[in-house]
């Protein structure tokens, strides 16, 4: 209840921030940028934009890498929201991270190839994620490279806005630290909640999207992994192997383990039996780059 209450009074700020400053810089902004996750949140802000009930008309997917980002996303991206956006005349694209080089650099590729750091919320042995450069580096950052070259400057920063809704408004705080780029929340000014975005993409006539995260993300859910393991048992595998991986060169190294869950031991013992409930709740990706 008490977390309820605070939960809306964050909503209400939030709200009303996001209220005036939208309409403070709508004056003399040159960019406004939807940071398109490939979740309900994302893909709702899409269909309401469509309705004109929303202003974005740029929409930015910050793809990780096709052998990061969950399938079911990529899937969902290319075969539902990419048509969906081309037919109501919103433009919707892929940003990805490059290297020095210009090649693009997917997550699960600096993963294996880095040796000192991990960049995902890996977690530690008491179970909590440790540090990350994931969500900076593979979406902020290149997020704000577009909107830097799309017009946006220190003096007249460009707007993005994230899709945070209400059930996890405790994600938002307009806090960046790109000096040529402000967030906004307009499903916090909205007043939506996750399941109201499932109905707005149902009602426009479109399939709900599965969650978005890399299928490899440390703040899973027990309940995620357990799915994953079911219906996609050869993800599930892969996700597995990726940690062996990571702590067999963490032992060459002389370094402690590490884990994809909280539970302080391999991923496919922590699931080997089929359990149905787990005493856990989650941590989130604060940013709502991730997951929405
Ligand atoms: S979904 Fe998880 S692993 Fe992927 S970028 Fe976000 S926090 Fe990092």
């Amino acid at each position: 209840m008490a977390h309820n209450v605070k939960q809306e009074k964050v909503v209400r700020l939030l709200a009303d921030e996001a209220s005036s400053f939208s309409c403070l810089l709508d004056a003399v902004s040159p960019v406004q940028v939807m940071s398109f996750g490939g979740g309900v949140q994302s893909v709702a802000i899409l269909v309401l934009s469509a309705q004109g009930k929303l202003p974005y008309k740029h929409f930015l997917f910050a793809n990780v890498g096709d052998d990061s980002e969950y399938p079911g996303t990529l899937e969902y991206f290319r075969h539902v929201a990419l048509p969906f956006a081309e037919s109501e005349g919103l433009h919707l694209w892929e940003v990805r991270r490059r290297m020095k080089d210009g090649t693009p650099e997917t997550l699960i590729g600096r993963l294996r190839r880095t040796k000192s750091s991990i960049s995902i919320p890996i977690r530690m042995q008491n179970g909590a994620p440790g540090n990350r450069t994931c969500t900076t580096d593979f979406k902020i950052k290149v997020i704000a490279k577009e909107l830097k070259e799309m017009g946006a400057t220190k003096e007249n920063p460009g707007i993005v806005g994230i899709g945070i809704s209400t059930d996890e408004a405790h994600r938002a705080n307009n806090r960046t630290v790109i000096a040529w780029e402000r967030t906004e929340y307009p499903l916090l000014k909205l007043r939506l909640s996750r399941s109201d975005c499932a109905r707005i993409i149902r009602d426009a006539g479109l399939p709900e999207p599965p969650k978005s995260a890399c299928w490899f993300c440390p703040f899973h859910r027990p309940s995620e992994w357990q799915r994953l393991q079911r219906e996609e048992p050869e993800l599930f595998q892969k996700a597995v192997e990726l940690e062996r991986f990571i702590n067999e060169r963490r032992r060459r190294l002389g370094k402690d383990s590490v884990w994809l869950t909280r539970f302080g031991k391999p991923l496919d013992e922590v699931f080997s039996v089929t359990q149905t409930e787990l005493p856990f709740e989650l941590d989130n990706c604060e940013s709502g780059y991730c997951m929405t």
